[in-house]
Formats: C-alpha cells, structure tokens, sequence
C-alpha cells in the first residue's frame, strides 16, 4: 500500500489509545488503535488542521494575586500557539474581572478572543 504511515495519540479522552495510520494526499486512508468512533475523527483533523485550546495567565493589576487565569475562547491552529502566546504575554488587565470577560480580541489575528476563566478583584 502507498501513503505514509504514522502514529498519533488520541487526547480526547484518558485512555490516550495510539493510533496507527496511513496517510495518502493529506487524507486519512487506514487507521487502527481506536477504542471509539472519536478516534478516526480526531486524526482527520490533526492531520489537516490540528487546533488546541490555549490555557495561560496574564498580569492583573489591583487584584489579590498577580495573574490572571485565561483561555481561548475556542480553539486556534496549532501553528498559532507561540504567537498567541506572545500576543497575549503583551497586555496586562485592571481588577475587577469577571469569568468569561474578553481580555484580548482576535489574538494573532486568529479570529478568536481570550476570556478570564475566573472573577478576580
Ligand atoms: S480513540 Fe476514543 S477511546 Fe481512544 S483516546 Fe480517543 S476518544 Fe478516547
């Protein structure tokens, strides 16, 4: 069989299955190691268009602590991850703020806002 053949871990659930697949003009052709339906999907779009949801903190003045926790509002490219992060190491927030209170819109140009993902005054 042509196509190249590759493994991956499946991070949707605990059970981290490793997967083993062939892979043919960017498409998922055989696959193997899943213990679900998620598996195959989940390859698919690692293979294409890996994203993540990106978790850091940012500096709060005002509040009890120094940093703030925030995550992307959805998931970004993969490829994006260190200019998000540089993007968002660059503002610093004023105390009060509330869970799910935009901190930063469209990090990197992604299309995506950065929320607090907790009240911090
Ligand atoms: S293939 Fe299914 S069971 Fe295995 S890690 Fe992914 S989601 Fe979990």
């Amino acid at each position: 069989m042509s196509g190249l053949n590759t493994s991956l871990t499946c991070i949707l659930c605990p059970m981290s299955c490793v997967l083993e697949l062939t892979v043919e003009d960017g498409r998922v052709i055989q696959l193997s190691g899943n213990n679900c339906k998620l598996g195959p999907t989940y390859a698919e779009k690692e293979m294409i268009n890996p994203t993540r949801t990106l978790t850091t903190t940012v500096e709060i003045e005002g509040a009890r602590i120094a940093r703030l926790p925030v995550k992307t509002q959805g998931e970004i490219p993969k490829s994006m991850i260190l200019e998000c992060i540089r993007d968002i190491g660059r503002i610093k927030v004023k105390a009060p703020i509330r869970r799910g209170e935009v901190v930063l819109e469209n990090v990197a140009g992604t299309g995506i806002n950065v929320i607090a993902t907790r009240d911090l005054s």
